[in-house]
């Protein structure tokens, strides 16, 4: 049987901690990666505890410790039980003008405080994938990595309703599979995809044997579509 695809609910800044018990409540059966906004993090892990979830950050420093006021550090959030962290969102490179250089030492960090870094790649609109993916990915060969996981979210794709076509996903998803497997050979690694997914194109996407698992910002808010995509992943691998 088909290796089950992964789910990762990227909360971005939303989210309460009033409303997090009955979120985690609704789905407590479905195996996913929650990763809430920093300040719910100590409070999901209690809560997530019996739960089929995992706990995951959305960002930690590129160092492990020091003078860093407001920032994030990875030792810090595998002590609270986290297990993955979202590295190089394109809201980040952004809005906190985060350079390839940068999330390739926060992946050490990461990789090195025992997290599994979710390293997101992906052209802007107008840009060419795979040149952007290669000048993204190929610091990665001077990294002691073990495991990575790698999102690829089209930055035109997130948050618009809008998606590649499946076809596109897929020669993407192989392309970032060679190159990975070129830079850095002995790499566990999966690709996921995220951009707009929700429950009515889940299927189709993760249907795609190249899709290791998908990135979910938006729909990940609302237990019932959470439901609805884990439903989707369930049939992928029939
Ligand atoms: C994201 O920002 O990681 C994302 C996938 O967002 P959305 O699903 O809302 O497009």
């Amino acid at each position: 049987m088909p290796q089950q695809k992964l789910i990762i609910a990227n909360w971005k800044m939303n989210g309460s901690l009033n409303a997090l018990p009955a979120y985690v409540q609704a789905v407590r059966q479905v195996p996913f990666v929650l990763c809430p906004p920093a300040p719910l993090l100590a409070p999901a892990a209690e809560l997530l505890r019996g739960t089929a979830l995992t706990l995951g950050a959305q960002d930690c420093h590129a160092e492990p410790v020091g003078a860093f006021t407001g920032d994030t550090p990875a030792p810090l959030l595998a002590e609270l039980g986290v297990k993955h962290v979202i590295l190089g969102h394109s809201e980040r490179r952004r809005g906190h003008g985060e350079s390839d250089a940068f999330i390739w030492r926060k992946l050490q960090t990461a990789a090195q405080a025992g997290l599994v870094p979710v390293l997101c790649v992906g052209e802007q609109e107008g840009e060419e994938p795979l040149e952007v993916l290669g000048r993204q990915l190929q610091g990665l060969g001077n990294l002691m990595l073990t495991e990575l996981l790698i999102a690829y979210e089209p930055v035109w794709a997130i948050g618009t309703g809008r998606t590649p076509s499946v076809p596109q996903v897929k020669d993407v998803h192989l392309s970032i599979k060679a190159m990975v497997e070129k830079i850095c050979p002995n790499l566990r690694y999966g690709v996921l995809y995220g951009g707009s997914v929700k429950p009515e194109n889940a299927l189709l996407i993760l249907g795609e044997k190249a899709v290791d698992g998908v990135l979910v910002g938006a729909a990940s808010l609302d237990p019932l579509q959470i439901l609805a995509i884990h439903e989707a992943a369930e049939q992928a691998r029939l």
